[in-house]
């Protein structure tokens, strides 16, 4: 796979999550187009996991594009602080329109772990500018939050954190509700509760994607929300990845009673076209903030914040999800993954087959001798196929873009199978 882009690439690129060592080649890609991705030499791929769950209206979606062309004519980037513009204002109505009802304000920032990191500290200080020292948080194990500093800290996949351990936040783990474990959850969370000062509980709402999209009950998530509300702890809910329709709902909270006091957006949120976060808030919340005095104000700012063109995508990109043919495309996909999952999931190499929305994930049933290098042997035989996916160990997730045919999608499931089987070998 050595090509041109590649040999060029290894000369001053340090790429995201990646030991250079082991993995020097990158595959160069030169366009993307609907479901499929076009490597440098024409080979195409079917994006199954919607480039890391952003572009899931399709990539180089006409209706984004044009958007996006036309506002960049006319206004591309001014400062948001002090100023304001129409792309904004009018993605904040779009925004609070479709989240739970209880969001009333908008936070802007450029990415998934600033959205949580803002998150974060916008509950520490709601309790400061109260006049209550907090500063213990609730994370769940195994979830997954960002790479800055205090979106490291609740994140409970140690593999990232080691060099850092040392210096996180205060965070308590619980463990995911089951119906098994409820009730020893509730007597270990009031204890926590009774022995520190907690500021804030963040959590993925239903299903923890870098954990390898494991999903967890809703009714046990809701009584641990309930727990968290009745001790005043801010509830911040990150939906970077569950949010703009992945569950089947526009948000993964909208499966809960229970709503939170912040969200966290990214990644869907402008379609794959920009990068930008939100992170979202009730009154309450921004009331704390509120005052005559300066130093109670959220004094964090990103140099692009709610920039125009990003904006713009975002708000091309509602329109999208809330048209009838989106819907029903999220509905399409989530009967054919249903489907799918009956076949597989009698297959002998198969377990714990799961799905939420659009989103379906597996357990590769393999010896743990073989699991070493399953992951790398895993991505190439699926590219093999002209399938990208991006295996986590054992696991294995489809994330499509909601626009992928049946066709192709018959595609990806055709490529599991056939991957099964020489596995069975
Ligand atoms: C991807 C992700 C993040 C981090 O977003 P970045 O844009 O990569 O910084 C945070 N939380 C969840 C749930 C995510 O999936």
């Amino acid at each position: 796979m050595q090509t041109h882009l590649s040999k060029r690439d290894q000369k001053h690129i340090w790429h995201p999550l990646t030991q250079h060592k082991l993995h020097p080649e990158m595959l160069g890609i030169s366009s993307a187009k609907g479901a499929i991705i076009t490597d440098e030499s024409g080979r195409e791929y079917i994006d199954a996991i919607s480039s890391w769950y952003t572009c899931v209206y399709g990539h180089c979606n006409p209706a984004i594009l044009k958007a996006v062309t036309a506002q960049m004519q006319v206004l591309d980037q001014v400062v948001f602080s002090g100023f304001t513009h129409e792309p904004a204002v009018a993605l904040s109505e779009a925004l609070i329109a479709i989240l739970p009802d209880n969001q009333e304000k908008l936070f802007f920032s450029d990415n998934g772990s600033t959205a949580t990191e803002i998150g974060i500290k916008m509950a520490l200080q709601y309790h400061f500018n109260r006049g209550e020292r907090r500063n213990v948080l609730i994370a769940f194990e195994e979830g997954f939050h960002g790479d800055t500093f205090g979106a490291m800290s609740v994140s409970g996949l140690s593999v990232y954190n080691g060099p850092f351990e040392e210096l996180s936040l205060q965070v308590k783990r619980i463990p995911v509700p089951t119906k098994e474990n409820i009730h020893e959850l509730e007597s270990l969370l009031g204890r926590l509760l009774q022995e520190h000062a907690v500021a804030g509980f963040i959590y993925e709402p239903l299903v923890q994607g870098a954990a390898g999209m494991k999903t967890h009950d809703a009714d046990g998530l809701n009584i641990l929300l309930k727990m968290m509300k009745a001790n005043n702890v801010v509830t911040i809910a990150d939906e970077v990845m569950t949010g703009f329709g992945k569950t089947g709902t526009y948000f993964a909270s909208d499966h809960l009673t229970e709503k939170p006091d912040i969200i966290c957006l990214s990644k869907a949120l402008t379609a794959g076209l920009m990068p930008m976060a939100v992170t979202s808030c009730t009154t309450e919340v921004f009331e704390a903030f509120y005052s005559d005095s300066i130093e109670k104000g959220f004094f964090h700012g990103h140099t692009y914040t709610a920039n125009p063109l990003a904006c713009t995508a975002a708000l091309a990109g509602i329109d999208l999800l809330k048209s009838p043919a989106m819907q029903a495309n999220i509905q399409r996909i989530m009967r054919s993954h249903k489907s799918f999952d009956q076949e597989l999931s009698k297959n002998p190499m198969v377990m714990n087959t799961r799905q939420i929305g659009v989103i379906y994930a597996f357990e590769l049933a393999v010896t743990m001798e073989r699991y070493g290098d399953l992951r790398d042997r895993l991505f190439r035989q699926f590219m093999e196929r002209g399938v990208f996916l991006r295996p986590l160990g054992n696991i294995l997730y489809l994330l499509p873009p909601y626009i992928i045919s049946d066709e192709q999608l018959q595609r990806v499931y055709n490529s599991i199978i056939e991957v099964l089987e020489e596995y069975q070998q």
